[in-house]
């Protein structure tokens, strides 16, 4: 099974998969346009969440982060005037500086995370959408802003007036992420951000072709109108999709087989329309607010493959 995945909804779909598939049948291809250089220290929000939720440490109070991580770096930095941009658990920073010394060696960030991987006993396939720099900015009417300075500096408040992912074209899909294509048929679009956490990855060149071959089930990260949580409402806005399900499903077209919408969804007028291609939708429960839930809504969704 292949899931794409950003740095919440999918993890949280991924906590219940995770009790139906075993670790060794899964890869994970990540977001990596929120990725940052913190204190010289290049972190990478998605893939570490993902990392620390396979080798059972992720606090899920959070969903980012190490539980019972402590700040003592972070705090010691802020004492000589230097304000993090990401508050930086000491163990977290601990991920970075394994990665950070890899890649200073020549490693890829595909392969300094599968060395991460092995390093703390992971069996599921991690792997970065690519290996090239790529950046989520923000554009709003103070100036364009990194999206860790919109929705961690800014808290998400700036109006967005458009987003833009440099050095999308120029990143290519990586061997790691053909080859783990080539072995699956089932993949998996977890309720993550359609704009800032999914769009990255589809905006792969070639991505989308690939996937047209798979059966593809999303999960929409939107009930009626609304983001189950975080900004993807202002930002599908700003791209101007209509903040519904069926937006999110116009985001991703017609590589879907089938759309996984709320129970709840009550989206009305335009957003309740079918897109324009042809997707089946089906309703499950898609309020992941226990590890139960997550494994029900799991299983519901691998019954579906059968009927691709
Ligand atoms: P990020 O990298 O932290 O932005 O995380 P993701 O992109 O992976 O996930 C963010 C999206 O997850 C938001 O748009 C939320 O609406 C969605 N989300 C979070 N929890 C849930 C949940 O329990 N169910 C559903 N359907 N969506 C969720």
């Amino acid at each position: 099974m292949i899931l794409l995945s950003g740095g919440t909804g999918t993890p949280k779909l991924l906590q219940g998969i995770r009790r139906v598939i075993p670790d060794e049948e899964i890869t994970v291809i990540v977001n990596t346009a929120e990725d940052i250089v913190v204190s010289g220290s290049l972190v990478s929000p998605d893939v570490d969440t993902i990392l620390y939720l396979f080798s059972g440490v992720l606090d899920i109070s959070k969903w980012w982060g190490i539980r019972n991580d402590t700040f003592h770096t972070n705090n010691a930095l802020k004492k000589m005037g230097i304000n993090e941009k990401l508050m930086l658990g000491d163990a977290d920073r601990a991920t970075c500086i394994f990665r950070d010394v890899l890649m200073q060696k020549g490693a890829s960030l595909t392969e300094a995370t599968l060395s991460l991987s092995a390093a703390l006993g992971i069996k599921a396939k991690i792997l970065p959408m690519c290996n090239e720099k790529v950046d989520t900015m923000i554009k709003t009417p103070e100036g364009i802003l990194h999206f860790q300075d919109f929705w961690v500096g800014s808290r998400g408040n700036p109006e967005v007036l458009g987003v833009d992912i440099t050095g999308i074209k120029k990143a290519r899909l990586t061997k790691e992420i053909l080859d783990a294509l080539k072995l699956e048929d089932n993949v998996i679009i977890g309720p993550s951000n359609p704009i800032t956490s999914i769009g990255p990855i589809l905006a792969l060149k070639g991505i989308k072709e690939i996937l047209m071959t798979k059966k593809v089930i999303a999960v929409s990260p939107i009930i009626g109108n609304s983001p189950v949580s975080g900004p993807a409402g202002k930002l599908m806005s700003a791209k101007g999709y209509p903040v519904s399900s069926n937006g999110v499903a116009r985001c991703y077209g017609d590589i879907l087989d089938i759309m996984v919408i709320d129970d709840r969804d009550t989206a009305k007028g335009d957003t309740a329309k079918e897109p324009d291609f042809n997707l089946k939708t089906v309703r499950f429960d898609t309020i992941m607010t226990s590890v139960e839930k997550s494994e029900k809504l799991a299983r519901n969704i691998l019954k579906l493959f059968q009927d691709i």
